[in-house]
């Protein structure tokens, strides 16, 4: 998954210190990256940015490291630099090596959050960086922010030797995925699972067991993936306007795709790898 980068190390730790020449720059202008023209993902550096904005360390803030090396956020740097592109977060995906594409994309959030957050939802004065923690604060109200994570499920429904597998109404991704959906308030995550499975399909389920969780940057989500065992009637009722389709898939007869990055991808994978029914 893309946040297993062993043997690196993501250190994210918040302590903020000055960034040195060699410090990786996070630049991004909406959803793209400034990255330097290469088949491999390639950050700049703050000692080569720093040619083209002499105030360009007020503008940074540090983010995490990965092993010994400090990524920083350049905030409000817009250049067209010669050498460097701007590419679509997407290819975060699929572009190598996968700790600059998790560095990548995890900064991606950081930066939306940091961009709608420049000032207090209460009072509307401007926040300000705490120097402590990785939180913005409100030094007229006393309004904090921290970054914004929303935890969501993943279900892989199963009925002995069969998965529950489905594909999105009306979104790009066109391959078979898992029942999925957003925690809610005042519930707890398990009953979350419960309540999706039955908007989406319309079935029961039990026997709950958590799987793997997966840092989910592209859309600011921590998934927590979860197996669960068919609870009564196997007939699914169809939520048409999140669903395009569902479908019981016999272990053999489960589409493949590749190894990817995504946790739904290596959930049905263990399902159908795995000769032992009872997972
Ligand atoms: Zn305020």
């Amino acid at each position: 998954m893309i946040q297993d980068i062993y043997p690196h190390i993501y250190r994210n730790e918040y302590k903020p210190k000055a960034p040195q020449k060699e410090s990786f720059l996070l630049i991004y202008k909406g959803r793209e990256a400034l990255l330097k023209e290469s088949e491999e993902i390639c950050f700049p550096t703050f000692g080569e940015m720093e040619l083209y904005d002499s105030a360009l360390c007020e503008k940074c803030t540090y983010l995490f490291s990965v092993d010994n090396q400090s990524f920083y956020l350049a905030e409000d740097f817009y250049g067209d630099i010669e050498g460097y592109c701007w590419k679509d977060a997407e290819m975060f995906r699929r572009l190598k090596p996968q700790h600059l594409a998790f560095a990548g994309i995890t900064g991606c959030q950081l930066h939306r959050w940091y961009q709608s957050h420049k000032f207090c939802g209460r009072c509307g004065r401007k926040m300000v960086k705490d120097d402590r923690e990785r939180m913005l604060k409100c030094e007229h109200c006393g309004q904090m922010e921290y970054p914004k994570i929303s935890p969501a499920v993943i279900v892989g429904v199963t009925d002995g030797n069969r998965l529950l597998m489905s594909k999105y109404a009306g979104r790009e991704y066109k391959k078979y995925a898992l029942i999925a959906g957003y925690a809610e308030i005042g519930e707890t995550i398990e009953e979350t699972v419960k309540r999706e499975v039955m908007e989406e399909v319309g079935l029961k389920v039990k026997n709950i067991r958590f799987y793997k969780s997966q840092p989910w940057s592209f859309t600011d989500t921590l998934l927590l993936g979860f197996f669960a065992d068919l609870d009564g009637e196997d007939k699914i009722t169809l939520d048409k306007e999140e669903l395009a389709l569902a479908e019981w898939f016999e272990r053999e007869d489960i589409p493949i795709t590749e190894r990817n990055i995504s946790l739904t991808n290596e959930m049905i994978l263990y399902f159908k790898e795995k000769k032992n029914i009872d997972i």
